[in-house]
């Protein structure tokens, strides 16, 4: 089988779809990795690097779509790349098609057998090729935060962690999800005094009974979410209600009595943000002010970490390319139930319920 990877061309995206590991993995198992010129540079992972796991480099996008069985990306192809597309091409990307009505055409038009990281979905009704993801974002949360409170960028001047005799910061995430743990997770390391609140008091026991003494957990509701936030440095908003726009859960009232300089950074921006005055914005120019406190609404936080971004979500494809590649997309999908929910379009049809209705189809 043969596995290609082009350049990501899409705005400041500097992720790739395979490390060197992935092309030992797969070049092992007797397939042929090609891999567009310079596509890892944006990752710090030059094309030597994947010669040298047994990958073949090719001189531009045009002969590395045309030399793949299944083609791996990060993001959903742009417009200039659909003249690529042919009916017997497999795709395996994020591709987002509830909200890219002409990608969609295009893939419908030309037949792509395309299967969606985000769609590929665990009995659990996890989501494992997105979970990496929120991971990073979570992780990144707490450092962006602690940087924006750095006097310089315009914060109030407060170091994160205090030193003895001095008081941490406080901080508040709302929803202990996967972005929530991992933000709360960085919080504490960072020194932080940290209250998680979440609606699920499964999720809370589970979180406790990690962190017993060094966490708060709250159930969620607007009295607690109205203590904590008021009393809080920097807010942490992580909640998601799936398929459905963020709650909001602190209105411009509340940050009108937060302390001045106090910091908010709306992971969940990327579903409408979780705070009332949230709007997206970008690593250029991530802050905006809302009374006195800093917003940080970064809606590709990922972005600013491409390197860990692609390992760790190389890490969590990989299983699933492998089976591609070994089984062929049909054989691989019939032995996967989570891999089989990936499949968006096959042969000019929608096949993913969400993805037809969101495009107004009716198959
Ligand atoms: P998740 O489902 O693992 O966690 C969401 C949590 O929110 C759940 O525990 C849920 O119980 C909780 N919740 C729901 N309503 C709540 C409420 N009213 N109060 C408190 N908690 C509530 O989701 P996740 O993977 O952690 O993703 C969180 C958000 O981060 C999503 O919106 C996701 O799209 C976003 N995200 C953003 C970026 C970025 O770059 N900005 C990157 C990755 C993920």
């Amino acid at each position: 089988m043969k596995i290609a990877v082009p350049s990501e061309v899409k705005n400041n995206e500097f992720r790739v779809a395979i490390t060197p590991a992935g092309v030992h993995e797969l070049v092992s198992h007797g397939h042929d990795v090609l891999i567009e010129t310079g596509a890892g540079l944006g990752s710090s992972i030059p094309d030597a690097s994947y010669q040298a796991a047994g990958a073949t480099i090719l001189p531009d996008a045009a002969s590395t779509w045309a030399a793949a069985d299944v083609l791996l990306k990060v993001k959903e192809p742009v417009a200039s790349e659909y003249g690529y597309f042919r009916p017997d091409l497999v795709l395996f990307t994020y591709l987002h098609l509830a909200a890219e009505p002409e990608l969609t055409a295009a893939l419908l038009a030309s037949g792509v057998t395309a299967i969606a990281y985000e769609t590929v979905q665990l009995p659990s009704r996890a989501l494992p090729l997105l979970a990496p993801m929120s991971e990073v974002a979570g992780r990144l949360a707490p450092i962006v935060g602690a940087n924006v409170m750095l006097k310089p960028n315009g914060g109030p001047g407060l170091l994160v962690p205090g030193v003895p005799g001095t008081h941490p910061a406080k901080i508040t995430v709302l929803g202990g999800g996967v972005a929530g743990t991992a933000a709360m997770q960085v919080a504490l390391g960072l020194g932080a005094e940290v209250t998680v609140l979440d609606t699920n008091l499964f999720r809370l026991r589970e979180l406790d009974a990690l962190h017993f003494g060094r966490v708060k957990t709250i159930a969620s509701n607007s009295f607690e979410i109205d203590k904590a936030v008021v009393d809080s440095d920097m807010v942490i908003g992580s909640v998601l209600i799936p398929g459905a726009k963020a709650p909001k859960l602190v209105s411009n009232e509340l940050v009108s009595r937060m302390r001045p300089g106090s910091v908010l950074v709306d992971i969940a921006v990327d579903q409408g943000g979780c705070f009332a005055d949230s709007h997206p914005t970008t690593h250029a120019d991530p802050t905006f002010t809302v009374h006195q406190s800093l917003f940080y609404c970064v809606a590709n936080m990922p972005g600013a970490v491409p390197h860990t971004s692609t390992y760790a979500l190389t890490n969590a494809t990989l299983p699933y390319v492998r089976a591609l590649a070994n089984r062929g997309w049909k054989d691989a999908l019939r032995a996967d139930a989570a891999l089989a929910l990936g499949l968006n379009t096959f042969g000019g049809v929608v096949t993913n319920s969400g993805v037809a209705a969101a495009n107004g189809i009716d198959n």
